[in-house]
């Protein structure tokens, strides 16, 4: 079975909204256990067989987190983090090592390699998907939860909707990505460029001034009734989430 990437298309899709989630094993009966458990949790899944398939897959998109398999062909899932920890793109990405090596200094060495958890073999589904959202939270609270929220924004991630002062707000697609990823970064200037990589994916092309176009469309469907603008204009730089009074 190939390595299971979902397209860009897919991540900015309907399923936007479920946190995806990398599991790099060569077993596949414990392949399809962890992928229903997942998918029954709200994850949205793709598979990689050995270390190769795993980096073709981050290359391909980076997944929300790593559940990784000490036990691999090829490349041993230690030096497979350590890979992905030394890659710009998946240096902060979480990282979750399962193993059968349950020794303590097989911990030791999971935790040196960048790994954020470990979870020894055999686990219970409902333990690792605890540990999963654990994670998550610790390290990106958005994609542990199912709402945002932001000044008086709220984004409720699994019905799709948005509401200002708790009145509807309706978004187009893009807006509504586009405003999730403030969300998730409240304050954060983005430039054009990054907001096209994170928003519309890194393989589409599609000029920067697109961005202008959907930032426009945001603001006046966020903005309505003369409400105070929330998203700032960094001259020169980009845009942010940004509520501060000038
Ligand atoms: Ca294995």
């Amino acid at each position: 079975m190939a390595a299971q990437a979902p397209t860009r298309r897919d991540s900015a899709g309907s399923h936007a909204v479920r946190p995806r989630v990398l599991v790099v094993e060569d077993e596949q009966a414990l392949v399809e256990l962890l992928r229903y458990n997942l998918e029954q949790s709200g994850y949205s899944v793709s598979v990689a067989l050995d270390g190769e398939e795993a980096l073709a897959a981050v290359r391909d998109e980076v997944p929300d987190l790593v559940l990784l398999d000490w036990m691999l062909p090829l490349m041993s899932g230690i030096e497979l983090c350590r890979q992905l920890r030394r890659q710009t793109a998946t240096a902060n990405v979480p990282i979750i090592l399962l193993t059968a090596r349950g020794e303590e200094a097989d911990r030791v060495r999971g935790l040196d390699a960048g790994a954020d958890d470990y979870v020894a073999k055999p686990f219970s589904p409902a333990e690792l998907v605890a540990r999963i959202r654990a994670v998550l939270r610790r390290i990106r609270p958005a994609l542990a939860d199912e709402a945002l929220s932001y000044a008086d924004l709220y984004m409720d991630l699994v019905g799709h909707r948005l509401t200002r002062g708790g009145k509807p707000v309706h978004l187009g697609p893009t807006e509504f990505r586009l405003l999730r990823h403030f969300m998730e970064y409240p304050g954060r200037v983005f430039s054009r460029e990054q907001l096209l990589d994170a928003v519309w994916g890194k393989d589409v092309y599609v000029e920067v001034r697109t961005v202008d176009v959907h930032i426009r469309r945001l603001r006046i469907a966020l903005n309505g009734d003369d409400r105070p603008d929330l998203i700032r204009t960094v001259r020169a730089t980009g845009y942010a989430l940004d509520a501060t009074p000038e």
